[in-house]
């Protein structure tokens, strides 16, 4: 295995260990001691809160508000909605002892909270001058893990989960792509993700829902990762918690809800967008550290080290995230590595001469090469270096989806595109011919695009008539 200083495992070499090992030595990650579970760094929980805070705001914007439920839920509550509890009995967690003693009935650990809020929601709900009901939480859930991988699947995950009640299902489909459309542009504008929004198919909605729709982001490996999805619910959870509202007509009416939700995963997404060989490589707009300035101090040189600081200073005040790599027992070369393999979008070295000369040398993560600037033109000039950064983020991550996806119409053409990426079909829809078709090739269908052209034809797998009236994305997934 060819392996850099840091002891990376090269990308291009071994997707899966690289992976594995740049989440734990770039910082991001621990392994808890509960099977399954993670630790997320500092390093990691200030990506996660840069996501959440850009992701809260634009919630709240749209007139949701924050509220928090109970972690434990009486275990017949899942029980009422008969395609919920079905698709989540194998995940759950579940506590039977509390208190020194046998619990009357059994708690479980919260997978999801449809459940809980739909009790509240009935409780809230009466007149339809109390709709719609926009809720969020942010919180931890637990889904017991069999082969659990860092972020993209853990026993205990963070995430916020969107809960809404509307009159009808109008509201409530327009509630769903509103959600949709707000992970789209979280994807794309600040984790560079260029994620192609689309609808599940029945085989793969979520459990209990009407309709699913996700975002897909294609990882470095070709493999589609769902980066979150919107539920339309219909009245399945309204019928099973009894959330009603009284009509202008003086009419019981159930309630139409949804639900939706983004998670730590996300973390897990960007690192299998953008990384590289050398390791991580962070969107500006989501790095704890957009900027490191490593002062080259051979022999304690302390002017360097004060002009390092006061730049990072100067570039704080202008909104850039700098830090200065002052560890004196590191040689510059080796904090270069590092930095790289923690994704830092910008380097700036400085030393003595620089110094004397008012520059700075600038090192991009990738790209162009490195580039002498004057310091003091720094402030002004770096905000644009990172926009230009992030930009360029995501047209290569487009540019790689979309050489990586290919138009297939016959089997063994379908069978090669998507083992090294995506393929669009046209499909049946049928959900005996999705399982033949992941027994075969490992792909499964994972999504009908938003976007997709009006197509048909018929089935890639079967022969039969297409369902969709366009494509579908099929391809292996985390
Ligand atoms: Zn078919």
């Amino acid at each position: 295995m060819a392996r850099d200083e840091r002891g990376v495992t090269a990308q291009s070499e071994d997707f899966a260990a690289w992976y594995n090992e740049v989440v734990f030595k770039a910082g991001l990650v621990d392994r808890g001691p509960a099977k399954g579970t993670m630790v997320i760094r500092p390093y990691g929980y200030r990506l996660w809160e840069l996501l959440q805070s850009e992701l809260d705001r634009r919630i709240k914007d749209t007139g949701h508000e924050n509220a928090y439920f109970p972690l434990l839920i009486p275990e017949s509550y899942l029980g009422r909605e008969a395609e919920h509890v079905e698709g989540f009995s194998p995940e759950l967690a579940v506590v039977t002892h509390a208190g020194g003693k046998m619990l009357e009935e059994p708690l479980v650990v919260r997978p999801t909270s449809e459940t809980i809020i739909g009790e509240m929601m009935a409780k809230w709900i009466s007149s339809h001058r109390d709709l719609p009901l926009l809720l969020n939480q942010w919180a931890n859930v637990v889904r017991w893990e069999l082969r659990p991988r860092m972020f993209l699947r853990t026993t205990e995950f963070l995430w916020q989960e969107g809960h809404t009640a509307h009159a009808d299902e109008a509201a409530a489909r327009r509630e769903t792509m509103l959600a949709l459309d707000i992970y789209h542009e979280v994807a794309r504008e600040l984790a560079a993700m260029p994620v192609v929004p689309g609808e599940k198919t029945p085989g793969e909605r979520f459990a209990g829902a009407v309709a699913t729709y996700t975002i897909e982001g294609m990882m470095r490996d070709g493999r589609a990762l769902q980066s979150g999805t919107s539920h339309y619910m219909g009245t399945n959870f309204a019928s099973a918690f009894d959330i009603r509202y009284t009509g202008e007509a003086d009419r019981e009416e159930l309630c139409h809800t949804t639900s939706w939700g983004m998670s730590t995963r996300m973390i897990g997404g960007i690192v299998m967008t953008h990384g590289d060989d050398k390791g991580l490589v962070f969107p500006p707009r989501l790095a704890p550290h957009q900027v490191v300035i490593v002062p080259i101090t051979r022999g304690g040189n302390v002017g360097v080290e004060d002009a390092a600081n006061d730049l990072a200073r100067r570039l704080r005040s202008a909104g850039v995230r700098a830090h200065v790599d002052a560890r004196p027992q590191l040689t510059p070369g080796f904090k270069y590595n590092e930095w790289e393999m923690r994704g830092v979008p910008i380097r700036l070295e400085l030393g003595p001469r620089d110094l004397e000369a008012g520059t700075v040398m600038m090192v991009r993560r990738l790209g162009d090469g490195k580039q002498a600037v004057p310091i003091d033109s720094l402030p002004e000039t770096m905000p644009g270096v990172l926009d230009d950064f992030q930009a360029f983020l995501l047209a290569r991550a487009t540019a790689f989806r979309d050489s990586h996806t290919r138009t297939v119409d016959n089997r063994e053409a379908f069978a090669d595109a998507v083992s090294t990426g995506w393929g669009l079909a046209l499909h049946c829809g049928s959900s005996t011919c999705e399982e033949e078709i992941k027994s075969l090739t490992a792909a499964t269908p994972r999504c009908v695009p938003l976007g997709g052209e009006p197509e048909t034809g018929v089935c890639v797998r079967c022969g039969a008539a297409s369902a969709y009236g366009k494509r579908v994305i099929f391809g292996r997934a985390y």
